[in-house]
């Protein structure tokens, strides 16, 4: 029988059926049938020899990984936390989720670790992933959703600025939508600091220097307001704080700019010149921007130059940013985050808090308070008034996580660390007791993709013997902790009932969305407030959810990296993506197919700086940052920029680059700073 539901992997959830363990892409209004090769081979995951197939535990620490019973595995996970908490108090056991979990599953997670732990602790990967981005957007137009608009809007738009994302290999389906804007007539502007295949197919090209894209984005707005291509009515009826944006722009004159960024002055000029003069101009940002420790101020200096061309808010143009996990957009919606209760409200706003309990059927000052957010709780581990327990559904935080090796070492100082996951991650390894889930295929939800549409997501077969869901595993531990009577489902479509009601009047206001009005639809568009609503694909189009309905700019100077270069460490590292991999590798290093393409991370270096340092393409460099030092095989391109290495951060153990990366994290967001730091290579027989 097939089963039409969606990828398990990127936040284009591309639509696919699946009939037994065979997937193909099929015709969804996102993907029109297309599949990169991620999606094409997700069915290997399913009936894997490595799947885990029962509860694992060890009786000490030091002790190897033994089958138990599940009775015997969620006795323990209860009696370890209910001893915790009676020793150091509920805040001493946390949850840690991820932006791959379904909409109801975030909202589990959320609700048990609030409700069944009464703990304030409970944050998720997408920390990593998207928080900048979703910081930036609240703060400038009131509501963070990816992209206020429909992809669809791409074709039409006369330029794009695209700062720090890989479409062509991260998703390239979604360069269909690319090759018809620039089929139209189009043009697309890459910032980033590699000529990557995106940026090989683009218009323009502005490789600049890690680190230094608020210096971009305000060089660019100088220039659009030098030589009068803003749109001063857009800018005086719908937005506020434009004059202080303008006075910190006016310091970056086009030749400073080259100076900071290394982009030429005459390329930076040919790029305002080109938004500027552009009907229909879009903004996009994704992770290269946003992945440092000036994350927030970052995506906010980009959209300033959207607001400034007046395009937010109207068809076929805007500002929006790509996002990366397959839920990375729902599954920073419904609770899973430190700071926030259903449907985007805030955990520290009392009118969302009594809303909350009365869904939720309990006082409303038993709702703990806000979290530390991931980083943070991280650090916490070992700390007087630290985390002693750990529970992980849906992340593999010890490949995932910047300076990984400080990760493990917090990882494996917990008294209680439960993973949750379908193969022995590098995290689950390090757990005490692991319980194996079910996948993507083997389970319902939905999901909410890049542009806000909430889709269905459906079982297409039963998990493996053995094997519960992670909705099943959150109903049986808090029935182990006596909380039952908070957790009286037995199916997703029960859940997703009450996060209907819990979100009701919520910025993310999913109560009119229904599992039959996505499967009629092709999914609905968030906020959608009653079932009679059409849903909404585009937003801002009347006004922004602020103090007097205008968006607002605002002034961001450039500020170098928490790690610049020294004598010491010459280099950029940077790291990201490729094609054949996903996120920390769970589910595609056990996939054979892309394992052939992408055995290994690659240290990418420029022919120059490999000349350099002695290095040949197939040779060995050791990459050292302050955190620690990792070998890697070379891969010598002219494509990248002289003073940058770039590795892909897919792989775990002596292989990941996130033992290198640096744990400094935006002060708004907690954002770590993945996309630059220090570092120094040598090549690995000039060390022996
Ligand atoms: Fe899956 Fe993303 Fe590839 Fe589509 S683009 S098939 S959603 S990984």
């Amino acid at each position: 029988m097939v089963t039409a539901t969606h990828c398990p992997y990127c936040s284009l959830q591309c639509g696919v059926d699946v009939d037994g363990i065979a997937v193909s892409g099929r015709e969804f209004p996102t993907n029109r049938g297309g599949l990169c090769r991620k999606g094409a081979t997700a069915g290997a995951l399913l009936r894997h020899p490595d799947r885990l197939t029962t509860p694992l535990a060890r009786d000490h620490k030091g002790a190897a990984l033994g089958p138990v019973s599940w009775d015997e595995a969620l006795d323990r996970v209860a009696a370890a936390i209910l001893r915790t908490q009676a020793e150091h108090g509920p805040d001493a056991v946390a949850c840690f989720g991820g932006g791959g979990l379904t909409n109801e599953k975030a909202y589990q997670l959320g609700k048990f670790a609030r409700v069944a732990l009464r703990t304030r602790h409970v944050d998720y990967n997408g920390r990593f992933c998207m928080s900048s981005a979703a910081a930036a957007a609240s703060k400038a137009f009131g509501l963070d959703r990816g992209l206020p608009f429909p992809l669809s809007d791409i074709p039409q738009a006369s330029a794009i600025l695209l700062i720090g994302s890989n479409v062509a290999e991260t998703m390239p389906p979604i360069m269909r939508y690319f090759e018809r804007q620039q089929a139209n007539g189009g043009t697309l502007i890459v910032v980033d600091p590699r000529r990557t295949a995106t940026a090989q197919w683009a218009t323009r090209h502005l490789q600049l220097r890690p680190g230094s894209d608020a210096a971009v984005a305000n060089g660019l707005l100088h220039i659009l307001v030098r030589d009068h291509h803003i749109d001063q009515e857009y800018i005086r009826r719908r937005t506020e704080g434009f004059e202080e944006a303008l006075r910190t722009s006016a310091a970056y004159w086009p030749e400073r700019v080259e100076r900071i960024t290394g982009v030429p002055e005459a390329l930076l000029i040919e790029a305002a010149t080109l938004l500027g003069s552009a009907d229909r101009p879009m903004v996009l940002t994704a992770r290269g921007p946003e992945q440092q420790a000036q994350g927030v101020n970052n995506t906010l200096a980009y959209i300033n130059i959207a607001l400034a061309l007046g395009c937010v808010g109207k068809p076929f143009s805007g500002y929006g940013t790509l996002t990366g996990q397959g839920n990375g957009q729902g599954g920073r919606e419904h609770g899973q985050k430190a700071d926030q209760l259903p449907g985007y409200r805030r955990v520290d706003d009392p009118a969302a808090r009594r809303q909350m309990a009365n869904v939720w059927g309990l006082p409303a000052a038993s709702i703990p308070g806000p979290g530390r957010p991931a980083v943070d709780l991280i650090d916490s581990i070992g700390a007087d008034d630290g985390i002693r327990a750990l529970i992980v559904m849906g992340s593999n935080l010890a490949v995932s996580a910047p300076d990984g090796s400080a990760v493990e070492d917090r990882l494996k100082a917990l008294d209680l660390l439960v993973v949750c996951d379908f193969f022995l991650s590098e995290t689950a390894a390090l757990a005490d007791v692991v319980l194996p889930s079910a996948q993507w295929a083997e389970e319902e939800g939905t999901m909410t993709n890049l542009e806000g549409r909430v889709i269905r997501r459906r079982c297409a077969m039963d998990p493996p013997d053995g094997v519960r869901t992670d909705l099943d595993i959150l109903t049986s531990v808090a029935e182990h902790l006596g909380k039952q009577s908070y957790f009286p489902y037995r199916t997703a479509r029960e859940i997703f009932e009450e996060l209907r009601c819990a979100t009701r009047g919520a910025p993310a206001d999913y109560s009119g969305i229904t599992y039959e009005r996505i499967d009629a639809e092709d999914g609905v568009f968030w906020p959608c407030p009653s079932v009679d609503h059409p849903g909404t694909p585009r937003l801002f189009g009347d006004g922004f959810p602020r103090p007097g309905g205008r968006a607002k700019f605002h002034a961001v100077p450039h500020l170098p990296p928490a790690d610049d270069r020294d004598d010491v460490r010459p280099l950029y590292l940077t790291t990201g993506r490729v094609l054949a991999q996903y996120q920390s590798g769970t589910q595609t290093r056990h996939v054979e197919d892309l394992e052939r393409v992408s055995p290994e991370p690659l240290a990418e270096m420029h022919p120059a700086t490999a000349r350099l340092y002695g290095l040949t393409n197939g040779g060995r460099v050791r990459l050292t940052t302050r955190r620690g030092g990792a070998t890697f095989t070379v891969k010598v391109t002219p494509t990248i920029r002289e003073d940058t290495v770039f590795v892909a951060f897919h792989w775990g153990g002596e292989r990941s680059v996130n033992r290198l990366t640096n744990a400094a994290v935006d002060p708004t967001s907690g954002m770590p700073e993945f996309k630059v730091c220090a570092v120094s290579a040598a090549a690995v027989d000039n060390l022996e």
